[in-house]
């Protein structure tokens, strides 16, 4: 990345170098310029009086042996080498070089002074000179006859005190240089930490604003231009701010739908680690939330199978949907789904699990009901088909056989249609469709069903005793006739079907603590501690009771349970295997004040 200060250093000192060169040159020829001028004026004065003395003849006849022995007068009486060179630029007599060797002297006319001459009439140069290698300045005139150039003179001369004077400006000018250029690097150096540092401070205040999330904003600045980046600055966060607080809120909003969701969901990204995940997620799969922080769900899911479809997913591409048995006795359904992420990464997937243990169990429940009700049905059915088919085949003969047979069909039917009743009971109960309810006084209702059993009771040679107290004031319970007849009935049927011979049946009916108490004692085969949790359920029968009687359907006291529970009692049992069981139902009374 660039940076201002380095760049801002490199183009000033550019500009100061370029500045001065600029400087320098002009200094430099003007200097020159200067000193050169006084040199010229003096060799022009000389000049003068030798182009007097100079015979242009002697040029137009190039007389070198003449023109030679000029130049060497010149040189003799002024100190200069003394040059004469024809219009041509060809040199007809040089001061220092013999006239034999001029034919190997170069052609002059390309030469500075030279050219000044024949554009102005005179012309100075300086330059190293080739034959002596020493700096010389140069002076040319032309040379004309009848205002035409027919030549030129030249002077050259080494000026060591112009050399000198020209070297110590130099000298100077480098000396001013360096000055300038130190002094221009560290004026831009300091310049520059100033604004440095100025950034710096506004930076550290960005910084500390940071911790507290821009809420006071940065401070007023010193200087116009950072003040206003500093206001611009504080703007943009209270906006952003303001977003903030807002997606923060969404954010909340939408954790909180996606955590009351019933249905557990991550979203894994392509390490395999958990991105995204709800509370049921951990529920449901029964794990521990910290788990899952930072762990592949290989190591986080301890359910095998799951984490075998994760993997045919991954390989495949092609999602899944199952249903199956999960620890302890649970059920899951989980859909494997891939991530459709906005930077569409391959490997990304979401996992959904549902709990469907009630499901499962619900399902059990209908097939082993469906089961059981066609065991029941079954076994009469086939009975009455039997003895029907004995009847119509003759074989039965006698009239005592026919009558005898037609009985058994009549207890079958009769078995049937008991069960038909049970099943039609339970299914109104579960479905809470039943008479209304209403306020009754139940003690004459007991009653009656207990002088009913009695007499069933005498025929099957046992013992019954009604122990039946109505409280002096009257009592009043929220139910219906027929309810409570059900419940009776069903507990004294029982009572006189498991008792055991000449035995002994207990009704007892009272009050206490606000509910009516009813309870049905006898003395027959006793239910063990096991069966005794179980006997409430549809169709459950204890293996004493089938040896007994194998017309029970086992609905009886399931109707006793439903009926209970819609009257917002409860109900119970104790027993010993043997001696004898005591069921009993509590129902509420109404509260005076409730009455209607
Ligand atoms: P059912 O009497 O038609 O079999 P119930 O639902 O009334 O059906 O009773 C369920 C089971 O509970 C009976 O099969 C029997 O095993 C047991 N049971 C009920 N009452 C008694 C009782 N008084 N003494 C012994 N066992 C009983």
């Amino acid at each position: 990345m660039k940076k201002i200060s380095t760049r801002t250093i490199i183009y000033t000192m550019i500009i100061v170098v370029v500045v001065l060169l600029l400087v320098d040159f002009y200094i430099w020829n003007r200097t020159r310029a200067f000193l050169i001028g006084d040199v010229k004026t003096e060799l022009a004065k000389s000049m003068g009086y030798v182009k007097t003395q100079f015979d242009l003849e002697s040029l137009q006849r190039k007389d070198l042996v003449k023109l030679k022995q000029f130049v060497d007068l010149v040189k003799s009486t002024t100190g200069f080498r003394t040059t004469v060179i024809d219009k041509q630029g060809r040199v007809l007599a040089d001061s220092e070089i013999p006239v034999e060797g001029l034919a190997r002297v170069e052609n002059h006319l390309r030469r500075q002074e030279v050219q000044l001459a024949l554009r102005t009439g005179s012309g100075i140069a300086t330059r190293i000179s080739a034959t002596i290698h020493k700096k010389l300045i140069y002076y040319c005139e032309t040379l004309k006859m009848n205002g035409r150039v027919v030549g030129f003179l030249r002077f050259a001369l080494f000026r060591p005190e112009f050399n000198q004077k020209m070297s110590a400006v130099l000298g100077m000018i480098l000396r001013l240089n360096l000055i300038l250029f130190f002094t221009a690097l560290v004026g831009v150096l300091i310049y520059v930490s100033w604004i440095n540092y100025h950034i710096k401070k506004l930076r550290l205040h960005l910084l500390e604003q940071k911790k507290t999330e821009y809420r006071q904003g940065l401070p007023r600045q010193d200087f116009e231009e950072l003040d206003r980046l500093a206001s611009e600055v504080n703007i943009m966060a209270e906006k952003l701010n303001a977003l903030l607080q807002e997606l923060k809120q969404e954010k909340l909003q939408l954790l909180n739908i996606f955590n009351t969701l019933g249905e557990g969901v991550a979203a894994f990204d392509a390490r395999g680690l958990a991105i995204v995940f709800n509370r049921s997620f951990f529920r449901i799969l029964q794990l521990e939330e910290s788990r899952i922080q930072n762990q592949p769900y290989y190591d986080v899911l301890r359910f095998p199978p799951l984490i075998q479809d994760i993997e045919n997913f991954l390989s495949s591409g092609q999602t899944v949907k199952t249903r199956s048995k999960y620890f302890r006795d649970t059920y899951i359904e989980y859909e494997i789904l891939p991530l459709k992420s906005a930077e569409k990464q391959p490997g990304c997937f979401v996992l959904v699990v549902r709990d469907v243990t009630h499901l499962e169990r619900l399902e059990t429940i209908r097939t082993d009901f469906v089961a059981n009700v066609t065991h029941e049905f079954k076994t009469p059915l086939t009975s009455i088909r039997g003895y029907a088919e004995t009847l119509q085949s003759g074989l039965a003969k006698t009239p005592e056989l026919q009558e005898k047979f037609l009985s058994k069909i009549l207890n079958q039917t009769l078995r049937l249609e008991n069960l038909v009743f049970d099943l039609l009971q339970l299914s109104r109960l579960e479905k809470e469709e039943v008479e209304e309810l209403r306020e009754i006084d139940p003690f004459p209702l007991v009653e009656e069903i207990g002088e009913e059993f009695r007499l069933i009771a005498r025929s099957k040679k046992l013992n019954f005793f009604a122990e039946i107290q109505p409280p002096a004031k009257d009592v009043l319970v929220r139910a219906n006739p027929d309810l409570v007849h059900a419940l009776l009935s069903n507990l004294l049927g029982n009572a006189i079907q498991y008792n055991r011979e000449k035995g002994t049946v207990w009704l007892r009916a009272g009050v206490r603590e606000q509910v009516l108490r009813l309870e049905v004692q006898d003395t027959g085969i006793g239910i063990d501690r096991e069966d005794q949790r179980r006997i409430f359920e549809r169709f459950y029968r204890t293996d004493q009771a089938k040896t007994i009687s194998a017309e029970g359907s086992g609905l009886g006291l399931s109707i006793i349970k439903h009926t209970v529970e819609l009257l917002g009692g409860s109900y119970g049992v104790e027993s010993t295997l043997g001696e004898g069981s005591t069921f009993w139902v509590e129902i509420p009374l109404v509260d005076k004040e409730d009455r209607i």
